[in-house]
């Protein structure tokens, strides 16, 4: 048995993802080694990031302001529209250099098992910006899993009446990947050697 504030730092690191048990107490126990102000400047940033970081209102990237950055520049292209699960997502995309359209954060993947439904995820926002942005074409950009795949599927079901060209990402990916761990030239194949959904 730690002593009671130990166990709540084990406790709270344990919480977040990918940290197991074992993790959560090694953390914790560097954590407590190491000096105050160490400790502070981690706690202030993680403050600060809560204080200043929002979600864009139009496409729910993280944001210092009402539109991030990419909804707020003029020259990306409007009619292009790339739909990922969450916004270190765009980072990936971003990273290959190759594309200059929008995009949508759906904030996760359909998931039944975990109790996430379409109704948790920003699909009804995703559906109300096609018309007034003048989306021409959307890109389905989900993860290779089970989850990405199956959302894909339910919105391409639900674009399916409307005027928009539907696509998804080449082949290349490996099943069950995901995009932030995809090597940057692979990824930048699969968003120009993309096809119709
Ligand atoms: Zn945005």
């Amino acid at each position: 048995m730690h002593a009671a504030a130990v166990q709540q730092v084990i406790d709270e690191l344990g919480r977040l993802p990918g940290i197991g048990p074992k993790s959560a107490q090694r953390l914790a126990f560097h954590l407590m080694k190491l000096p105050t102000e160490d400790t502070a400047r981690l706690t202030a940033a993680i403050d600060e990031m809560k204080a200043r970081v929002r979600f864009c209102d139009r496409c729910f990237n993280v944001s210092e302001s009402e539109l991030c950055t990419m909804c707020a520049d003029d020259r990306r292209d409007a009619t292009l529209l790339c739909v990922v699960e969450e916004p270190r997502d765009i980072v990936a995309v971003e990273r290959t250099g190759g594309f200059r359209g929008r995009y949508h954060v759906l904030g996760g993947a359909i998931s039944p098992i975990e109790g996430i439904g379409p109704d948790q995820l920003r699909v009804r926002e995703l559906m109300a910006r096609l018309e007034p942005e003048g989306v021409v074409e959307v890109i389905l950009a989900t993860n290779p899993t089970v989850e990405g795949d199956g959302t894909a599927l339910y919105i391409s079901n639900l674009l399916g009446e409307m005027p928009v060209q539907i696509t998804k990402l080449a082949r290349g990916i490996t099943t069950g990947s995901i995009l932030e761990y995809t090597n940057k030239e692979i990824l930048a194949d699969a968003i120009s050697g993309r096809r119709d959904y």
